[in-house]
């Protein structure tokens, strides 16, 4: 392998993977060729296909992407209102009992779920009580 091979099939648009199939070698290889003798990659990610979000992400605002992340939308909506129903304690002040829950050593979601909170806000929760311990240590 040569960095004139590297380069030329990096300048039709081929992927590292590509050139390194070509070649005979690794994707890694080729990287390390085009980065040590300076060839840029000329290669471009395909976009994903319309009516998914992912391509609606990307920038296309046509009407199959936008179902499709509509759809994606009113799924993590509902998901979002599964999650608080199945939390009593959502939306409810914060106990120094459950504080002390959430500083202990038992994971945040087996914590959520015992104190019948969501995962995010105990993981917010527990966030800010480290901060604070940290920012006024009680020792
Ligand atoms: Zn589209």
């Amino acid at each position: 392998m040569s960095p004139g091979d590297v380069a030329r099939l990096a300048a039709q648009g081929l992927s590292d993977r590509e050139i390194g199939d070509a070649l005979g070698c690794s994707s890694r290889t080729v990287l390390r060729h085009r980065v040590r003798h300076g060839i840029p990659s000329r290669w471009v990610a395909p976009l994903p296909e319309h009516g998914s979000r992912a391509r609606y992400v990307s920038g296309c605002s046509c009407a199959a992407c936008r179902r499709a992340n509509n759809a994606h939308t009113r799924e993590y909506v509902a998901s979002a209102q599964r999650l608080t129903a199945a939390a009593p304690r959502y939306a409810q002040p914060w106990t120094p009992d459950e504080d002390a829950q959430l500083l202990s050593a038992r994971s945040v979601a087996a914590t959520a779920l015992a104190l019948g909170r969501t995962y995010v806000a105990c993981r917010v929760r527990r966030a800010k009580l480290l901060a604070a311990a940290k920012e006024a240590p009680t020792t």
